[in-house]
């Protein structure tokens, strides 16, 4: 079949799902199979494919058609500029994490940090992290996860990035550190995390495409702020005085996550916006 033939087809099928942006996710699977971008093939439309390539092609339109991710399909994502790797087992970075990344990066800048120290609870790809290291080489990291996959997922994509000053360690949340001496202890300027954060009812409103998706990494307890509650207690032990706190949140958690760090007692919280006026991120520091 020829490449227009292919495209034709493939919106055919992948219209029949309305989440679906037909014409431009056809291209994307077509031009990654073929290894080119999408002008090749609105230049060579009569170009024959071979039978293997559009067998492929179909294969994975109609998983796609059944809401599977385009991400877990074409095996990785674009984030924050970045190539990530990705596959199924660990979260597909969302655009609105960039948020949370952009204000480190700022900070880090801002404050004129070198030789910074930040730690990351649940790196999952590690799109969090290493978008950090790569901006701001001067530091030394460590993430954790408790998922194998995770973590064997993200530390192919430190290698393709070609980071260096990222540690990335298997920990149920901070249980790596609990045994370790005391200069593993008040030693972060900056711990950062994505929890898990979508409550019970939530979990059973998902949209088709993040039912592909683990649940470790979605659950986060029956009213969604188990992680937010853990991590901060224990992040007191573990930044430096005058250190930060930074989450990721979902848009109904801004005040109760706040809370949550007041009685913990942080100070000069702050709730940070998405492109969608929505919350997205809290800031609290240590004193
Ligand atoms: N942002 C993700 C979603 O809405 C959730 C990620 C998380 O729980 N940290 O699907």
């Amino acid at each position: 079949m020829v490449i227009k033939d292919l495209l034709v087809e493939g919106v055919d099928l992948l219209k029949q799902n309305s989440n679906i942006n037909p014409l431009f996710e056809a291209q994307v699977i077509l031009s990654k199979l073929l290894n080119v971008d999408k002008s090749f093939l609105i230049a060579h439309e009569d170009l024959e494919v071979k039978k293997t390539i559009e067998d492929e092609y179909f294969k994975i339109i109609k998983n796609r058609k059944e809401g599977y991710p385009l991400q877990y399909l074409l095996g990785e994502v674009e984030f924050y500029g970045y190539k990530f790797k990705v596959r199924e087992g660990v979260l597909i970075p969302r655009p609105d994490t960039e948020i949370l990344v952009s204000f480190i990066i700022e900070y880090i800048n801002q404050k004129k940090l070198t030789n910074y120290r930040l730690l990351e609870i649940g790196v999952g790809s590690g799109a969090i992290i290493l978008s950090i290291a790569k901006s701001c080489p001067k530091g030394s990291l460590v993430g954790v996860d408790i998922s194998e996959t995770a973590l064997d997922v993200a530390k192919e994509n430190k290698k393709n990035l070609g980071i260096s000053n990222v540690e990335l360690i298997k920990s149920d949340l901070f249980e790596a550190f609990h045994s370790s001496t005391n200069d593993t202890t008040e030693n972060f300027d900056i711990i950062v995390s994505n929890p898990p954060y979508i409550d019970r009812e939530e979990m059973l409103n998902l949209q088709r495409e993040v039912k592909y998706e683990p649940q470790i990494a979605l659950f986060g307890g029956d009213d969604g702020l188990f992680y937010y509650k853990a991590i901060s207690d224990e992040a007191r032990y573990h930044l430096k005085n005058g250190g930060i706190l930074a989450f990721e949140i979902g848009l109904k958690q801004g005040e109760k996550v706040k809370e949550i760090l007041l009685n913990f007692g942080y100070r000069d919280i702050s709730i940070l916006k998405d492109f969608e006026q929505r919350d997205r991120v809290v800031v609290a520091y240590k004193d």
